[in-house]
């Protein structure tokens, strides 16, 4: 298949159509960070596959994906062919991705889109119960670079997408009561109220005169706008909790 630029989204919808047995994790090294210019995804794919195929005498480029350092994906070898990736884990189709940089300590950082990218492939694995496997637990190598601690990375990918959202902050909700109203500001906020669809009640003392408002249940934008309305009008009011 010609090489396909992939969100992460769009690269596990084409993985449903498979089923990998695990996720092979590795950093390129050379080409790194400092090779990526922004758009040159396939002049560096290019580069690779001609090194696996000329050099090293594939079939094809050594990786299903690689993963570039803004967080998107380019597809290399078929995803039903086993990749060149891991001596002796190779077979029974693994899925090989390879991630642009070098991550040996002090070099390349993994970070931001990229780092977001390779957790989100990985907790798709994790979520089905497939094994991740870093290339280093059997090769002696450094790969994929020694600034990423396979346990810590493990834990990112477990807590991947889970954050819990802030809880609101509760809002105490008061009533606001009037002072005495005459026939007219009765009315006037009578009409405010219905044109809200809000709930109130009119009290009236003993003598009938000079009615109060008591509005029902009150609280953040509904509280500050009958608030700003009174002001308005320079009319007394009390705030009952
Ligand atoms: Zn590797």
């Amino acid at each position: 298949m010609a090489d396909k630029l992939l969100t992460v989204d769009q690269l596990l919808v084409l993985l449903d159509k498979y089923k990998h047995r695990e996720l092979h994790v590795h950093h390129t090294w050379k080409p790194n960070h400092s090779n990526f210019k922004g758009s040159n995804y396939q002049a560096i794919q290019d580069g690779m596959r001609n090194f696996h195929v000329n050099e090293r005498k594939f079939n094809d480029i050594a990786q299903h994906v690689t993963l570039f350092p803004d967080g998107m994906f380019l597809t290399g070898r078929a995803f039903n062919v086993n990749p060149a990736s891991i001596s002796n884990h190779n077979h029974g189709l693994p899925f090989c991705m390879e991630m642009i940089g070098d991550f040996d300590k002090g070099k390349d950082k993994f970070e931001g889109k990229q780092k977001e990218a390779a957790l989100k492939l990985a907790k798709y694995f994790n979520n089905r119960d497939r094994y991740i496997r870093f290339h280093r637990e059997n090769a002696a190598k450094t790969c994929p670079g020694t600034s990423i601690d396979k346990d810590e990375f493990m834990k990112e990918v477990k807590a991947f997408g889970t954050k819990p959202k802030p809880t609101p902050v509760k809002e105490e909700s008061v009533r606001i009561l009037t002072g005495g109203l005459s026939p007219a500001m009765v009315e006037e906020v009578s009409a405010f109220f219905k044109q809200k669809g809000w709930w109130a009640q009119v009290q009236f003392t003993n003598d009938g005169e000079n009615p109060r408002a008591l509005t029902g249940g009150l609280k953040g934008k509904a509280k500050s706008e009958f608030e700003t309305w009174l002001k308005e009008r320079k009319w007394y009011y009390e705030v009952k909790k």
